[in-house]
């Protein structure tokens, strides 16, 4: 059973039915996000003096301190010691008349990443409502006009929403029984929907491409049945038609094992997306040419191995004398030969498993299990005429050739089926270059 207590209540009535609200505030916290226990302490240099406490207190005061140094919110999903396993705990700065103040979260069982940040993001939120409604109490003791308080509050609402804004970050909630939907800025920033527009779920849904639509509407429906939570990338188009990536997260609140509520967050990760998208290509990819470079090739071949993927055939391809083309024409001339190399293989090697650049001239093409072993062998030919053709670069008309190693895969290892083909392609070399040759065991 969950204890709701208030700790150091002062002894004027009014200060113990204030604190006896903060505590009922912090239990209904506890509650909606489903913490075991929470502690709001008052910072000061002696330490911490808890203003009130709800649920389960078994102490965690390294992690208080920890929480309390720390210049973002300490969220850990498990902190693999029992008996609390999930903490988070964030400071509230202090003004002139109310000091700085740590809130604590914590459970016994551990939370997944996603959904001790959406915890987090949720009390960080309510913290700063928290802040406004004392300004407001503030404000209205010491009976200043409506528009001193209004303009209070604009300041505490814009402090957090700088705050969402720069981590690009919006909060929203869904209600299950009629669909309503509630917004922070951050969420209308994102769909770049003016703010405070009445949002509906059809409004929100038209910004979804199809794909996306799907995929958030299948995870949504899961978790609502599940009463569990979710979490994916999709992308979205803004109402000024901007597209965009989006982190959403989502948290079902059931009563009596019913969903009535999913809450979560909305982030912008468009640049985080980008950047790792260019990250990947970057690593699987050959920037000169666009083909995949040899560590996909590496990984794909390694595949025969690993036993996830069949090929029928493995061919190296090798410009002849490319060398003496660099040293007479330069490099420039080089790299346009090479990519011109690129393109007359995807144009020859249509329907390939992989065409890669695997080194300086040196290129690979994996063909599919179910290619006959005829078709593998006119293909290296077809590769050795159309390179035969002249070649246009940097304005030069220029003669290329390529030695062309084949090896059919008969059941061996990655690494050996790479070592025949290369010995065809050493093979067609010695033979004089600009012709194919087949590895015979
Ligand atoms: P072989 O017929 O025996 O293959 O002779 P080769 O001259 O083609 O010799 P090899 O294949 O060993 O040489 C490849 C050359 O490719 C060496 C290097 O100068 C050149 N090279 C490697 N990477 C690049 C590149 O990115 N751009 C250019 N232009 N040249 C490159
Ligand atoms: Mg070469």
């Amino acid at each position: 059973m969950r204890s709701l207590a208030v700790a150091n209540a002062p002894t004027p009535a009014a200060e113990a039915s204030k604190d006896l609200a903060v505590g009922q505030r912090l239990q209904r916290l506890c509650d909606l996000l489903g913490v075991a226990g929470a502690r709001l302490s008052n910072i000061s240099a002696d330490g911490l003096t808890a203003i009130a406490v709800a649920g389960d207190q078994t102490p965690v005061p390294a992690l208080e301190a920890r929480a309390r140094a720390a210049a973002q919110p300490l969220v850990i999903a498990d902190t693999d010691q029992p008996p609390m396993r999930f903490y988070a705990g964030m400071v509230m700065p202090g003004e002139a008349d109310h000091p700085s103040q740590l809130l604590s979260l914590f459970d016994p069982r551990p939370r997944s990443q996603m959904m001790a940040t959406t915890i987090a993001a949720v009390a960080g939120e309510a913290l700063a409502m928290a802040a406004i409604a004392r300004q407001r109490r503030v404000i209205e003791a010491q009976n200043k006009t409506i528009a001193d308080f209004t303009a209070l509050e604009e300041q505490r609402r814009t402090l957090f929403d700088r705050a969402s804004a720069t981590a690009r970050i919006g909060i929203w909630q869904c209600n299950l029984s009629d669909d309503s939907l509630l917004w922070t800025n951050g969420v209308y920033d994102l769909f770049e929907i003016p703010r405070n527009t009445p949002v509906t779920r059809e409004l929100a849904l038209a910004c979804y491409p199809e794909l996306s639509r799907q995929r958030m509407e299948a995870a949504r429906a899961h978790a609502i049945a599940n009463c569990s939570d979710f979490a994916l990338d999709l992308e979205i188009i803004t109402v000024k038609g901007n597209r965009r990536w989006m982190r959403l997260t989502g948290a079902v609140e059931s009563r009596d094992g019913v969903a009535h509520r999913v809450f979560g967050m909305k982030q912008d990760i468009t640049e985080e997306k980008l950047l790792a998208d260019r990250t990947r290509y970057l690593a699987e990819f050959d920037v000169m040419t666009g083909l995949a470079n040899r560590s996909q090739f590496q990984a794909r071949l390694a595949e025969l191995d690993s036993g996830s993927a069949q090929f029928g055939a493995l061919l190296l391809v090798d410009l002849d004398g490319f060398k003496q083309i660099n040293d007479t024409h330069g490099h420039a001339v080089g790299d346009d030969c090479l990519r011109e190399t690129a393109r007359r293989l995807v144009e020859c090697c249509i329907g390939a498993a992989l065409v890669a650049r695997i080194g300086g001239d040196e290129f690979a093409v994996l063909l599919k299990a179910d290619l006959p072993r005829q078709d593998g062998l006119a293909l290296a030919q077809g590769i050795v005429d159309t390179m035969r053709r002249p070649a246009l670069a940097q304005g030069r008309t220029l003669r290329i050739s390529a030695s062309v190693g084949v090896a059919q895969y008969g059941g061996g290892s990655a690494e050996e089926l790479f070592h025949q083909a290369d010995t065809a392609l050493y093979a067609a070399k010695a033979a004089g270059r600009d012709t194919s040759r087949s590895f015979a065991a």
